[in-house]
């Protein structure tokens, strides 16, 4: 094997690492992740660190499940990939129809792609080719999205041209689709200047009368049900998504939900669209389908956006978007066998308790002076640190907080990655009582020893 020495060094010369300034990164003392085991990874020190991020949200049931693997293995055993283009194989078509079943009814058809991003990439398109095809091209032309401030949707050109987070997308403005933004639903800090006690959900009324200006424009809506994750786990008040899917119904507009982040299981639903009884017109999922294995996602449709792209080969209404690794025969069997593990519904009706354990665990560290707010849903946790309660004024983004809190976190047996200074807590969903527990009790230590008591 390669000397720990040789890594660290390759590491430092040649990997580019997202989302991440390199400098900082190659200041501080490198995770080298050699081994895992169950929801903790092992480095190349030997310390066993429980990972709060769930490798950035997608592990569920942590590393090393034997059905998962023993699934992955069996198809090794057949082939790895083939291509979807002209092809099928029993573990895609088996996959989209577990999808089928456990998705919203209607949403019958399945789209395979690689990851979060190409899922909602699939999604603008198909939203875009869906007017294009039922109302012609001049109606087509002036097509616009609608989306929320604060939302992330991925980092490709399209899904970043209905992201909202300032930081992350201002500076590609020029070179991204316009798009149109109506007011997130950051109740902590209302960008309507509504308190709890006097709002009635005005930023849905924003979204209305945003939709009716654009007196038809609008293909789709895209949203993240129930939290706007990448934002800092922004819960969204209860109401908010059925009011927006009301309001497309009315307007024409098609409902775009992204459940990247929510799905399978992470608010204590399958996906998070059901708290409300919502259907979508498009449902795009990805992170958790394999359990954290492999990259596979999917846009779902319901048999009104699949059945305006048939036609007669000449007439040219199929879906014109496609990707490689599309239906990936090992990540499809690793899916398979995630669905499988969760399909009973026990993992899923334990996520209402267990987040239930990590708010009581958290209820301390929330009336710490430099904890402006936490919000949960589920298994999905923001504690926003903020220098000052009253006035809810942000520290410095110099002063690196959020991040340095994090990184001391490792010296307690924890790998934490936050939002700026926003902590982000988003534990596999099988992690234990005591696992939550000590989570909590980590950061609440590591918040003191940063900022005081
Ligand atoms: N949508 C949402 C809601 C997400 O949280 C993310 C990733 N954090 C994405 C899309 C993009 O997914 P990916 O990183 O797999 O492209």
């Amino acid at each position: 094997m390669y000397a720990p020495e040789d890594i660290r060094r390759w590491d430092a010369d040649h990997v580019w690492h997202p989302f991440s300034q390199m400098q900082e990164y190659l200041a501080a003392e490198p995770l080298v992740v050699v081994d895992a085991d169950g929801h903790y990874l092992i480095d190349d020190r030997g310390r066993r660190l429980f990972d709060g991020t769930s490798a950035l949200w997608c592990n569920l049931l942590g590393h090393r499940v034997p059905e998962i693997d023993a699934a992955i293995a069996a198809q090794l055993g057949r082939f790895a990939h083939t291509t979807l283009l002209g092809t099928t194989h029993p573990g895609v078509a088996a996959l989209a129809r577990r999808l089928v079943e456990i998705a919203p009814a209607g949403l019958n058809h399945v789209f395979f792609s690689d990851n979060g991003a190409t899922a909602v990439e699939s999604a603008l398109k198909m939203a875009f080719q869906f007017r294009l095809l039922t109302q012609g091209k001049d109606a087509a032309q002036h097509a616009v999205y609608l989306s929320l401030d604060n939302a992330y949707h991925g980092d490709t050109l399209g899904a970043a041209a209905v992201g909202g987070v300032e930081l992350f997308h201002d500076i590609f403005k020029p070179i991204l689709l316009p798009s149109l933004k109506t007011p997130s639903p950051y109740c902590y800090r209302c960008p309507i200047g509504k308190t709890p006690g006097e709002c009635s959900i005005d930023c849905a009324d924003e979204l209305e009368h945003a939709l009716a200006a654009a007196d038809g424009r609008v293909c789709a809506v895209i949203l993240e049900p129930g939290v706007q994750a990448a934002a800092g786990m922004l819960t969204l008040p209860r109401g908010f998504l059925s009011r927006a899917a009301a309001a497309c119904r009315a307007h024409g507009a098609l409902l775009i939900l992204d459940e990247v982040a929510t799905g399978f299981g992470r608010t204590g639903a399958m996906f998070a669209c059901e708290s409300e009884g919502v259907t979508p017109d498009l449902l795009c999922v990805a992170k958790g389908l394999t359990g954290g294995y492999l990259p596979v996602a999917a846009t779902l449709a319901t048999d009104r956006v699949y059945d305006a792209f048939l036609g007669r080969y000449d007439e040219y209404r199929h879906f014109f978007h496609g990707h490689t690794y599309t239906g990936n025969a090992l990540g499809c069997a690793a899916a398979l066998a995630t669905i499988g593990l969760l399909s009973d519904g026990e993992i899923i009706r334990s996520v209402e308790r267990k987040a239930h354990v990590l708010r009581e665990a958290l209820a301390l560290l929330a009336t710490h002076r430099h904890v402006g707010d936490i919000r949960q849903a589920g298994l999905m946790v923001g504690i926003e640190l903020v220098a000052d309660r009253d006035s809810k004024a942000a520290f410095a983004p110099a002063a690196r907080t959020g991040y340095q809190i994090c990184l001391s976190l490792r010296d307690r047996g924890v790998f934490l990655r936050p939002l700026g200074d926003v902590i982000v807590l988003m534990p596999p969903l099988s992690s234990t009582d005591a696992e939550l527990q000590h989570l909590a009790a980590s950061v609440h230590a590591a918040v003191v020893e940063r900022l005081g008591a």
